[in-house]
């Protein structure tokens, strides 16, 4: 028999990834659209799109319009989502006929803003659409016991927010979200460079020191990397070597940060769930989780054990996906 597909959508801030029950992740893309200004025109979503930042010319800007975590510009991310939707069918091959899709929101996310993405998935055929909260979706993902009365804390760090809930029988119980993530990184690499050697690097460049040499605020055997830039005295380009001792003291305000709401969200348990916190700890998730050191560093710092979720990037599109088959017994799905 033919069945209709099941879609689970996570729209980052960052990235968005599709995952359907038959084939696991069909797309992941940054969450990216290229405008011309000339005409409003859509030229380029996702990778394609993302490949333009920083290096076209005036009338072509790359735009995130999910950046902070809360939708800048409902149009962009209509079209954004219709685009990604029309690769899946393309590219993945996936049936688009009658799907049922889940889509996974950030937590801050208004009932206007749900609404505008419920409007314009459905605008695309679905038969069914539902909208969770992320950090179910997340705590899904990483196979945590949502559904039981027991305390789940996922932490999310994602590119334009971190969020930090505590999951218990099907719904969020007391969740925080902080503007930090790892674009606040890539910015303060950015600031250090500039301050400290006269030279301005692109973002895509800050991004790649972070991943390859950042370190959470733990000891580490120093690194160091070769970074191109404009120097801002000569106007030249320049070639510097930056060390991981450098790179971590440029993001500490970001993880510190990012500590604290973990700290905040905590600090508002419920008693009676505390218990379970300390037992079963917290999972961390998110491309954020993968910064070197980031288990460790958090592990000593909130005394409880830190789990790293399976597929720190994928989780939440996984989790998305499976939701479906306990959407009613999640509290919070609004349909
Ligand atoms: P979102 O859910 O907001 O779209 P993601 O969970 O996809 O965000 O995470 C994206 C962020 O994770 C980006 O800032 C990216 O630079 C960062 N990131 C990805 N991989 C790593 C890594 N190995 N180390 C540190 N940061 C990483
Ligand atoms: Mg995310």
């Amino acid at each position: 028999m033919f069945s209709n597909a099941e879609i689970g959508i996570d729209l980052g801030t960052a990235n968005i990834l599709v995952y359907t029950k038959s084939k696991g992740i069909v797309l992941n893309e940054p969450s990216v659209v290229a405008i011309d200004t000339r005409n409003n025109q859509v030229i380029a979503v996702g990778k394609e799109a993302k490949e333009m930042v920083g290096k076209t010319p005036r009338n072509i800007v790359p735009i995130r319009p999910l950046k902070d975590g809360v939708i800048a510009d409902y149009d962009i991310t209509a079209q954004l989502l219709k685009e990604i939707l029309k690769k899946v069918s393309k590219v993945a091959g996936v049936s688009m006929r009658k799907p049922t899709i889940v889509v996974c929101t950030p937590s801050g996310s208004t009932s206007v803003e749900r609404r505008a993405i419920h409007n314009a998935v459905k605008s695309y055929g679905a038969k069914e659409v539902h909208i969770i909260e992320e950090p179910i979706a997340a705590a899904i993902g990483a196979d945590l016991p949502v559904e039981e009365p027991i305390a789940s804390v996922i932490v999310d760090i994602g590119g334009g927010t971190s969020e930090v809930a505590i999951i218990s029988f099907g719904g969020v119980v007391s969740c925080r979200s902080v503007r930090t993530g790892g674009d606040r990184m890539d910015e303060e690499i950015i600031q250090y460079i500039r301050r400290k050697f006269n030279i301005l690097i692109g973002v895509r460049t800050a991004e790649n020191v972070k991943i390859e040499i950042g370190h959470a605020l733990i000891d580490h055997k120093e690194e160091s990397m070769e970074v191109r830039g404009r120097d801002l005295v000569t106007g030249l380009p320049r070639v510097i070597t930056v060390t991981s001792t450098q790179v971590q003291e440029a993001i500490r305000e970001s993880l510190e940060s990012i500590l604290a709401t973990i700290h905040a969200t905590l600090e508002s348990c419920p008693p009676e769930l505390s218990g379970d916190i300390v037992d079963r700890g917290i999972t961390i998730t998110g491309g954020g989780a993968l910064l070197h050191g980031m288990q460790e560093w958090l592990e000593k710092e909130v005394h409880v054990p830190v789990h790293l979720a399976p597929n720190p990037l994928e989780s939440v599109a996984i989790g998305t996906g499976r939701s479906l088959k306990m959407i009613n017994k999640l509290q919070k799905a609004v349909k």
